[in-house]
């Protein structure tokens, strides 16, 4: 199975078209038909979105052989206390969705209050831990339902979700679609 989590493409993309400087730190991303890799804000000439490759730092995309922008210097490490909690926290939300954790206890792991985090999140990433995390849990629970034959409350408590309710009223939020629909259509069961 696939790796869930992470920053989605698609937010990063639209931070690389809008020169968004909220999410510098955050990622980098690598141009293939150049070689080159810059910060979401740098001002070069917006790339094709085929040619875009995303790096989670700047020695990811060194090991896989890009050169740093000259004019954004995604090489030179800027010391942003706000960005290092916020990638801390999506960490351990990738690692523990499935865990139950929940927002409160993981701004008490990094020594923040949830208000003070969930602020961090809106600010640089445009969405709330609490959000991110439901769109881990119901990614992951797509997954199962399409790729394993678990029944839906082995697939809820799977995914990290406490009550099944919640679960229900997540899934179809995102995905359109009652998790028992979405099997019937996608699952190959
Ligand atoms: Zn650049």
């Amino acid at each position: 199975m696939e790796k869930t989590g992470g920053i989605p493409d698609s937010i990063k993309w639209q931070a690389v078209i809008e020169c968004d400087k909220s999410c510098d730190g955050l990622f980098f991303y690598g141009v293939k038909t150049t070689g080159i890799f810059c910060r979401p804000a740098c001002r070069a000439k917006n790339p094709r979105r085929e040619n875009v490759v995303f790096f989670s730092n700047s020695d990811q995309a060194i090991a896989a052989g890009y050169r740093p922008c000259k004019k954004c210097r995604p090489d030179i490490l800027v010391f942003e206390p706000d960005v290092e909690l916020v990638q801390k926290a999506l960490a351990i939300f990738d690692q523990q969705y499935n865990l139950s954790i929940e927002v409160g206890e993981v701004s008490k792991l990094l020594g923040v209050s949830a208000p003070h985090l969930t602020r961090l999140f809106k600010q640089h990433l445009g969405f709330t831990p609490a959000q991110y995390l439901t769109k881990l849990r119901v990614d992951s629970a797509a997954k199962l339902l399409e790729q394993t034959d678990l029944n839906i409350l082995e697939v809820s408590y799977t995914a990290g979700f406490i009550s099944l309710s919640n679960f229900y009223k997540c899934f179809k939020a995102q995905m359109g679609d009652t998790p028992n629909k979405f099997r019937e259509k996608r699952g190959n069961l």
